[in-house]
């Protein structure tokens, strides 16, 4: 990418974060020291959840919090198409099948109505699945309450997909808090709301499930006398006592996190200040600009507007080239994972998911972050207004 394009997502990086990065840098730990487990008091304080584990990445907090939940060969994962293919193939590294429920129009979150009828033929075919992965796509909280009765219902594990949404509000209280679900997953890529470089989060208030993913997050290893099958041969002693991972997250990291965390709010509240901007400067445009139900206070990670195609005399391709051209960054929020070729080559087809693919072809990310310039998203804005009259 060049130096004057306008990128779709950008971290910030302030002196505080670098002083609290050198600060670990010539502390005794690098890893396994004081700052994971502070950060992760943090974020559970935050969102108001009881245990969080930090990890390398929200695909190995995914992976784990799958695993924790029992998902194993011979049992269904499904999901969202419109989502980053993490949130899919997590079934697959459990060896579980993946299959996917169609997508709202409104919201382009997973649907609660195609879920619900999906389930009934799955009922009476005899393969639920043991697990839902519920996208807050955008940031934008799923419709929680309706996926929890039916979770309730057929009974199939709740994993919240909330890496674009820490900071955002369902029914006025944080995601992450677990009210309907049963582990929720944050990512620190450096695109989303706050960074760690590389990094995730789990957080649940189970303690069995905290447990679980803190081991397999560790080689399945374990240093604590109570959960050995005998007493411990000395003190040097520990026990495998589970397939796990090397999933750590670094304490250079958890530092930058902590340090990242404490602007969480005001990186929130920018990023709405900038969407209110550009659902202002975008009205009137052939376009539809994201819609926000009323439940939702949106981490608002992604801006996405859909183009109305049967008004314009361009493509989608050539509005999103002709923006590039121009230096902006958009990007496209997502292919739809079933019309990836590794999918396609379990079976999925092009036509499987009629609202996912109707949105892959109008969809275009607008650059968003939380030190945007006005004058930045006024240059988005009159790029816009021109690539749409070519
Ligand atoms: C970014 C992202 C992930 C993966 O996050 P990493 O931290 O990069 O592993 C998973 N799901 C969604 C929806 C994402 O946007």
């Amino acid at each position: 990418m060049n130096k004057t394009m306008i990128p779709y997502g950008r971290q910030e990086i302030t002196q505080a974060d670098i002083d609290a990065v050198v600060a670990v840098l010539e502390s005794d730990f690098l890893t396994q020291g004081p700052q994971v487990p502070r950060f992760e008091q943090a974020v559970a304080a935050h969102v108001g959840a009881k245990h969080a584990l930090a990890v390398s990445s929200a695909t190995s907090a995914l992976h784990i919090a799958c695993l924790a939940l029992g998902l194993g060969k011979g049992d269904w994962l499904w999901t969202s198409p419109i989502t980053f293919v993490a949130s899919a193939n997590c079934g697959l590294y459990c060896g579980a099948q993946v299959d996917f429920v169609d997508i709202d129009p409104r919201t382009y979150n997973l649907c609660p109505e195609a879920l619900a009828d999906k389930l009934e033929k799955a009922g009476k075919e005899g393969r639920l699945p043991k697990i839902v992965v519920a996208v807050h796509l955008c940031g934008q909280p799923c419709d929680m309450q309706a996926i929890s009765a039916l979770s309730q219902h057929y009974g199939f594990h709740l994993i919240e997909d909330a890496s674009h949404a820490i900071g955002g509000k369902y029914q006025d209280e944080f995601i992450g808090n677990g009210r309907y679900s049963d582990i929720t997953v944050f990512s620190f890529h450096p695109v989303k709301i706050i960074t760690t470089a590389e990094g995730g989060m789990a957080v649940t208030n189970n303690d069995e499930l905290a447990h679980k993913m803190a081991l397999l997050r560790s080689h399945g290893v374990t240093r604590d006398p109570a959960q050995m099958t005998h007493e411990a041969d000395g003190p040097w002693y520990y026990q495998q006592i589970e397939l796990g991972f090397n999933y750590r997250m670094t304490e250079l990291q958890a530092a930058l996190g902590l340090s990242q965390l404490e602007r969480l709010n005001q990186y929130v509240a920018r990023r709405h200040e900038l969407a209110a901007r550009y659902d202002q400067l975008l009205a009137g445009l052939p376009l539809i600009t994201p819609w926000q139900h009323k439940d939702s206070y949106s981490g608002l990670h992604l801006y996405v507007i859909r183009l109305q195609l049967g008004k314009l005399g361009v493509s989608h391709r050539e509005v999103f080239e002709l923006l590039r051209k121009q230096d902006i960054g958009v990007n496209l929020h997502y292919i739809p994972v079933h019309m990836q070729p590794y999918y396609q080559q379990m079976g999925f087809a092009k036509g499987d998911f009629p609202e996912a693919e109707g949105y892959y072809a109008e969809a275009i990310s607008l650059p968003m972050f939380p030190n945007m310039t006005l004058d930045q998203q006024e240059k988005v804005v009159a790029s816009i207004e021109r690539a749409l009259q070519s």
